[in-house]
């Protein structure tokens, strides 16, 4: 099944709530950036990574695609993912310039092109085709409601809104702020609005250093929360495992980590207890699953980052024995043809062929940005 075509593309999805920031990044649109990659029969399979819709370094993405992998894919048979992955990954002149970053992200998006141009040639959705799912009850956790950006007042309605009337039973709220003391107080009010039950996540993105991280933990340990994703810098393995021994707030990360060595090591170190792979920024569903089968091994959940917005990873979170919960950020879904469905807080089984990773055509009549 050869593959005939290789057509990078860049959507800028804009956010329904104009602008967002957490402790480190502000975005007004989400960037859908990838490629459609075209097989003899027709069949045409679509893979993304996700970005902050910033088009000068959008298109260094998408002209890694065009000019340094379209040549090593055409012609090659679209089945052979593995072997196709490690053709890429391992190019050499391509591999001198970079084992991460920008040809990652571009290698992410190729090999989730594949995986669902197979499955939609296979007719069945990835999860099934991964072998059906081990957690039918995925459960969702709500971030939308959660950012650094939003006012107290309105943090706190949304929290209570989304436990209350829309059905989750768990929510993550944005913190790092200069002085922990005002994240605290905000945590201590969404926690008496949402009630002790409740999962009460925080991610600080990678804003604090390690005496500041600790101060935080040692406070709101009594807030029941349920992790801390990213207090520090993201490739610190040594400050993460002295936190994660010196508070009992589970340490969650992975996001900003690329390879499944950077995930070996942090294991290794005992520096993360929540695993966060992201099928965007490791290379695809290949290596995601190498990295989710290494937390299972060390019986460490794994929760996937939704730089995809979860189009892809709820796939994935169904098929995976060590997956039971998935964030939840609404933002591109109404852009794609198989959209992410909550219900009840939790997440609904995807039923189309493919990996849930076609922008639908309205998106590419709208959202498209030139190469
Ligand atoms: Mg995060």
């Amino acid at each position: 099944m050869k593959i005939t075509a290789v057509d990078p593309f860049i959507l800028h999805v804009p956010l329904a709530a104009g602008s967002i920031s957490d402790s480190t990044h502000a975005v007004t649109h989400w960037g859908v950036v990838g490629t459609r990659i075209r097989a003899e029969d027709g069949t045409e399979g679509f893979g993304f990574t996700g970005t902050h819709a910033h088009l000068a370094s959008d298109r260094l993405i998408t002209a890694c695609i065009r000019d340094c992998y379209a040549a090593l894919l055409l012609g090659e048979d679209a089945r052979d993912i593995q072997r196709l992955w490690h053709k890429l990954a391992h190019c050499p002149p391509i591999q001198w310039v970079g084992r991460a970053g920008i040809t990652h992200l571009a290698l992410a998006a190729v090999d989730v092109a594949l995986w669902d141009l197979k499955c939609k040639q296979a007719g069945l959705p990835l999860w099934k085709y991964l072998g059906g799912t081990t957690t039918p009850d995925l459960m969702a956790y709500n971030t939308d409601i959660g950012w650094l950006s939003i006012p107290e007042d309105r943090l706190i309605a949304g929290a209570k809104r989304a436990v209350q009337e829309d059905g989750f039973r768990g929510v993550k709220i944005k913190v790092g702020h200069d002085d922990p003391a005002i994240d605290l107080r905000r945590l201590e009010k969404v926690r008496r609005a949402i009630g002790p039950g409740m999962m009460l996540a925080t991610d600080a993105n990678g804003k604090w250093d390690l005496p500041t991280a600790q101060r935080f933990c040692r406070n709101a340990e009594a807030l029941d929360i349920y992790w801390l994703e990213e207090p520090m810098w993201y490739d610190d393995i040594a400050s993460h495992a002295a936190l994660a021994s010196a508070t009992a707030i589970p340490v969650a990360l992975g996001e900003q980590l690329y390879t499944l060595d950077a995930f070996r090591a942090f294991v290794d170190a005992r520096a993360v207890q929540y695993v966060q792979p992201d099928i965007t920024r490791v290379a695809g569903i290949t290596e995601y699953l190498q990295v989710a089968d290494l937390a299972h091994a060390h019986r460490l959940p794994v929760v996937a980052h939704a730089g995809d917005m979860c189009q892809v990873h709820v796939h994935l979170a169904h098929a995976h024995p060590a997956s039971t919960q998935l964030e939840y950020i609404p933002w591109i879904k109404d852009w794609f043809v198989d959209p992410i469905v909550v219900r009840d807080g939790n997440y609904q089984l995807p039923q189309r062929p493919g990996a849930g990773s076609t922008p639908s055509e309205a998106a590419f009549a709208q959202l498209s940005r030139p190469l």
